[in-house]
């Protein structure tokens, strides 16, 4: 390992980048482990990916601890910019070479620019619901891939966050933070018991909309408008237990045609959420 000056972007602090060839060195061993959900927990940082979305995070306000990029990198205005103000926040910047980023991400084709973070929740006491406001709340949501699909479509229909009910998969897995696309550093996230979750939702009083296949409501016929609205999803296998469901003030279904069973979760949740919030989308105020 050996070390070299950044450059301080203006930020008047001078940091030692670090650079590592090898994969036994304790610190690529630390940032190996946070693949695991053990690790992520005890040190509350997880790992993302691509110079944009570490940039965005930056920007949004979110702790970076380490800035890891590729060689290939170095001297790059950009990296140089987020080199400077990771120093600038305490955090360490590591150069390594192409088989670090590629066992630290285990990909193949590993993207130049990746960074640990701290992982950030917002106490469910802490959510106070408008009218518009739209939640999504998960019941024991158990795959990465529908979680991130769900963060990512959140943050595209302008909801305001995630509540994560019971025992649900990590929102800080590599598998869900890849799969948010950067939305996780845009969605607050929530993890609550289901106890508390129906404690908060009966003081709250959001129209509490639980997503059901044997719902007697069809889904576009709800007054969304005007209220907060929580729409409350089922888990993928078992989806919602009687105790949540008893809870709601609509129980809706969206019409089905063909053989299928149910919508997968993530899409039943994009089909609720645009629906919910149709009539605050507008294609006259485009996404930049
Ligand atoms: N076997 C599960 C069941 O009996 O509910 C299927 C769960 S489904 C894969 C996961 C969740 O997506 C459901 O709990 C529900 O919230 C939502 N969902 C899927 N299809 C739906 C539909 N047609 N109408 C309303 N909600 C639906």
């Amino acid at each position: 390992m050996s070390e070299h000056k950044t450059p301080t972007s203006g930020t008047g602090r001078v940091g030692q980048i670090k650079d590592i060839t090898s994969l036994s060195n304790p610190i690529i061993k630390d940032i190996r482990a946070l693949s695991m959900k053990k690790h992520r927990d005890e040190t509350g940082t997880f790992l993302a990916e691509g110079l944009k979305l570490v940039i965005d995070a930056i920007e949004l306000g979110w702790s970076i601890r380490t800035l890891i990029y590729a060689k290939s990198q170095r001297g790059k205005a950009q990296v140089e910019k987020i080199a400077a103000l990771t120093f600038a926040r305490g955090g360490l910047v590591l150069e390594v070479s192409d088989k670090v980023l590629t066992a630290i991400t285990r990909r193949d084709n590993p993207q130049a620019v990746i960074a640990v973070f701290e992982q950030k929740l917002m106490p469910l006491s802490s959510v106070k619901v408008k009218p518009d406001d739209t939640w999504v709340a998960l019941d024991r949501v158990r795959d990465p891939g529908n979680l991130g699909t769900i963060i990512r479509t959140c943050d595209a229909a302008g909801a305001s966050g995630v509540i994560l009910i019971g025992d649900t998969v990590d929102p800080f897995s590599t598998e869900t933070v890849r799969a948010t696309m950067g939305s996780i550093f845009a969605v607050p996230l929530v993890r609550a018991s289901e106890s508390d979750f129906l404690s908060w939702s009966a003081k709250a009083a959001p129209m509490l909309v639980g997503s059901h296949l044997k719902g007697s409501v069809d889904y576009r016929t709800i007054p969304y408008r005007n209220q907060p609205v929580v729409l409350l999803m089922g888990n993928e296998q078992a989806g919602l237990p009687d105790t949540l469901a008893k809870a709601c003030r609509k129980l809706a279904r969206i019409p089905q045609a063909g053989r299928a069973d149910s919508l997968n979760l993530a899409i039943a949740t994009g089909v609720m959420l645009f629906e919910a919030r149709r009539h605050l989308l507008d294609l006259e105020d485009p996404a930049p």
